[in-house]
């Protein structure tokens, strides 16, 4: 039995933003716009992970730099400026006494609005 198919236009497809007929919960016109979609999502995906890896690389390398000169701070300002990004974090811990802890791998340390403190490592 075919299925009845409406001619209200209830949504758009996803990929190219024309009205969508037919079953209610189509998202896409034809398979053209459907594989196009994913295909652009799966590269997004693939760019936002790639971009992770290289933050918390770039981070990590910025910490280990500061431990192995013995450093326990710096302000975030010099931090920002030498490519940290104190959003990339690899834990984020409980807030014990008036900050919190968090990691980038073994290298734990707390952040207050102006500078990074108690590194070291876990
Ligand atoms: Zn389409």
């Amino acid at each position: 039995m075919k299925e009845i198919v409406s001619e209200e236009h209830t949504e758009c497809c996803l990929e190219c933003g024309e009205p969508l007929f037919g079953r209610k919960g189509k998202r896409f016109c034809n398979k053209y716009c459907r594989c196009h979609w994913h295909n652009r999502n799966k590269e997004r995906v693939r760019l936002t992970r790639i971009h992770t890896i290289d933050c918390l690389s770039r981070n990590y390398e910025i910490l280990d730099k500061m431990l192995r000169l013995g450093k326990t701070g710096c302000d975030l300002k010099t931090l920002t400026e030498m490519g940290f990004c104190q959003e990339f974090v690899t834990h984020k811990g409980e807030k014990i006494g008036a900050h919190i802890e968090y990691r980038c791998f073994d290298a734990a340390f707390s952040l207050s609005s102006v500078k990074l403190f108690n590194l070291h490592r876990v």
